[in-house]
């Protein structure tokens, strides 16, 4: 497309049955806010969209399970996840929520126009119904094997570990996630979107249009979906929460989530061109816009396949321009899990970093998983603070504030001749703009952000060449030009940090005194080419303060035990009891002789990994024991322990050395091995256990 005239940007609509984290910020809201940011700041006409996606299964599940309304639980996320992005600064023009009238109103009409033109099919099928809860059951109310890949808990809808989308009669094995139980097959209406109808378009459009610029990941996902073929699709469900069906004989039916929420982005587009007096249209329907979908890679097929066809199958839209979707983000090397608490929630984030902000945009879009999964670790989090953020970008700037403070009172001076040095790194810096919008402009904002990161190290390497606190002793006019170009340097870094540190940006504005973007008199993105001096002889700048503060190693563990809380209550939920043994007589459990003892003396058996060889005082004897406990204690940190033995178990024979005796344990759920050995303090060796 040639220059476009304005640009829809959407972002995925988080789904409200839970808080945002890290995996949802890196893998969809900040490149979606880097590109939308660096657009404006070109001065281009954005509207940039996202909404709460309210309706769907999970949320009926989730109330259910807490005793609420749906409508309950959506306005509590609703509001905990618009928080959340407002705190990170991520700059939608509008957020708004599928459960607002405006986007019924939208999709209702949406789905109405497409049935009166006949783009459905009508069908009465089989569906899968649960008798016991009396209600059918699609989507994520049914549970089982993936026809593709053989994943065994694959939803009705979509199988979350090949990405397939597929319909709930195609799983093998279903069961019921509301009672478990087998569903049967029971006849009902609905109306499908016969995808395989644009299948010769899709391949068209895809396959042949986008095979070069879109990201092969997602290329990839779609060509192998359209080359299985393409099949219909329901559009509809028998559910009680969601969007009425607008057509006749649909009482009690809704709209399929999946067809509504992407609706979403054009009903959030309404309500903000309704605010703002503009019109919405132009935006959705007019060629010379470039319409982006920021997503995750498991929404590829909703936003490549079923949302372009039904666009199409209305004929007034345009079609995503591109679908940057990124895989996904880890999480000290696991998934990502909101039911195993396994997240950074962003929320939390902030109480325990206020203000830092921008430290989590940075080191997520450092590690964003733009063309692979990635993990993110806090080792990782707090070395690309200390020694990138803290040692390079505010190390350079805290130094020339200071020393502009110092030798000038904060006026820039004068530049007198200029060396080669000089000359050399005042035009580079004038790359730096189209080198960074090369990069955002193809969606690979790990590295935009490395170029910005660039001009910092640019800069630093500058002032350690060229000294000024050497050369204010000897050459004033001398440190004076340094002082001017570091300044040059530090204006640059102001203005294409915003879309990546928009906080820092801010910050550092005002240190400049320079005003905040958008306002008259500010810096624009195109002013770094354009001008060589942004910051003029004479201008005063403002207080320094620092722009960012070092990570310590306790707020690092502190996010570590955190993990780690939530690891052990996963395991506790998880654990499963052995059954109990069965029953044994009075007589049958004297026959076990238990007494207190000491451990007196402990070795490692050599060449054992697992074994120890103990002295224990029983009380009747010094008994030899062999013990595996090598692997939970070692020999030094036992001797002198009480524990419980059971002194009359036949001895036998271990590597050659005789154990006349066992010592009760037991073990954590983490499989380290605990004594077992009740409160016996002033007890002596010898007593009996019964
Ligand atoms: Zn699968």
């Amino acid at each position: 497309m040639s220059t476009p005239k304005r640009y829809t940007i959407t972002a995925a609509l988080p789904y409200t049955n839970g808080p945002v984290h890290i995996g949802h910020l890196a893998g969809v809201y900040v490149p979606a806010d880097i590109y939308a940011r660096f657009q404006r700041l070109q001065g281009k006409d954005v509207a940039f969209v996202c909404g709460s996606d309210e309706h769907g299964v999970p949320i009926t599940i989730k109330a259910k399970k807490e005793g609420i309304t749906p409508q309950q639980v959506v306005d509590k996320y609703h509001a905990i996840i618009k928080k959340s992005f407002e705190d990170f600064g991520i700059t939608f023009d509008n957020y708004s929520r599928t459960s607002a009238k405006i986007h019924h109103d939208t999709a209702s009409d949406f789905f109405e126009k497409l049935y009166k033109d006949g783009k459905f099919i009508e069908e009465v099928t089989e569906q899968l119904y649960d008798a016991e809860a009396n209600q059918f059951l699609a989507d994520r109310f049914i549970v089982g094997t993936c026809p593709k890949c053989g994943f065994e808990e694959s939803y009705g809808d979509q199988c979350e570990n090949c990405g397939t989308s597929h319909n709930a009669t195609d799983l093998i094995n279903p069961k019921s996630a509301i009672t478990g139980a087998t569903p049967t097959l029971k006849e009902t209406k609905h109306w499908f979107l016969p995808l395989d109808q644009y299948e010769p378009w899709l391949k068209e459009w895809i396959v042949e249009g986008h095979k070069k610029d879109w990201k092969t990941n997602v290329y990839g996902q779609c060509k192998s979906w359209i080359d299985d073929g393409l099949r219909p699709r329901a559009v509809t469900r028998d559910l009680d929460w969601g969007i009425p069906v607008p057509a006749p004989g649909a009482e009690g039916k809704v709209l399929y989530v999946w067809f509504d929420a992407p609706i979403g982005y054009i009903s959030s587009t309404k309500e903000w061109a309704k605010r703002e007096g503009k019109d919405w249209e132009p935006y959705w329907k007019d060629e010379d816009t470039k319409l982006l979908h920021f997503i995750g890679k498991d929404n590829i097929v909703f936003h490549c396949i079923i949302f372009p066809s039904m666009l199409k199958a209305d004929g007034s839209y345009i079609l995503p321009n591109n679908v940057p979707a990124n895989e996904f983000l880890n999480l000290e090397g696991n998934k990502i899990s909101t039911s195993k608490n396994w997240a950074v929630w962003l929320h939390e984030y902030l109480e325990d970093f206020p203000n830092q902000q921008d430290v989590l945009r940075y080191a997520l879009t450092a590690n964003a998983p733009e063309t692979k999964d990635n993990d993110f670790t806090w080792a990782d989090f707090q070395a690309r603070n200390n020694n990138e953020l803290v040692a390079i970008f505010g190390n350079f700037i805290n130094r020339v504030v200071v020393l502009t403070h110092k030798y000038y009172n904060g006026v820039v001076p004068a530049a007198s001749d200029f060396s080669e040095v000089d000359e050399q790194t005042l035009k580079e810096l004038q790359a730096y703009p189209a080198v960074i919008e090369s990069s955002i402009e193809r969606y690979r904002f790990r590295e935009a952000q490395m170029e910005l990161m660039n001009v910092a190290r640019l800069g630093n390497k500058y002032l350690a060449d060229e000294e000024p606190w050497k050369s204010i002793k000897t050459d004033e006019e001398r440190t004076k030009t340094v002082m001017y170009v570091a300044l040059q340097i530090a204006s640059v870094l102001a203005v294409l940090s915003e879309p990546f540190l928009p906080f820092t940006s801010e910050k550092l504005k005002k240190m400049l005194n320079v005003s905040p973007s958008a306002v008259e008199g500010s810096l624009a993105w195109n002013d770094v080419s354009l001008k060589q001096e942004l910051l003029p002889t004479g201008h005063t700048i403002g207080k320094g303060e620092l722009l960012f503060s070092k990570i310590e190693d306790e707020q690092i563990q502190k996010q570590l035990d955190k993990l780690q809380a939530s690891k052990a209550m996963n395991e506790a939920a998880n654990r499963t009891i052995t059954p109990q043994k069965d029953t044994c007589t009075f007589d049958d459990f004297t026959k076990l002789d238990m007494r207190v003892g000491t451990i007196i003396e402990a070795e490692k058996m050599p060449k054992a990994k697992k074994l120890l060889v103990l002295k224990v005082d029983t009380g009747i004897a010094i008994r030899t024991i062999v013990s595996g406990i090598a692997e939970s204690f070692t020999a030094e940190e036992i001797i002198g322990k009480k524990v419980t033995v059971l002194v009359n178990l036949a001895p036998r024979a271990l590597r050659g050395v005789d154990s006349e005796g066992m010592i009760l344990m037991t073990e954590t759920p983490d499989g380290k091995l605990v004594f077992v050995n009740p409160d016996t303090d002033g007890v002596d060796n010898g007593a009996t256990i019964n």
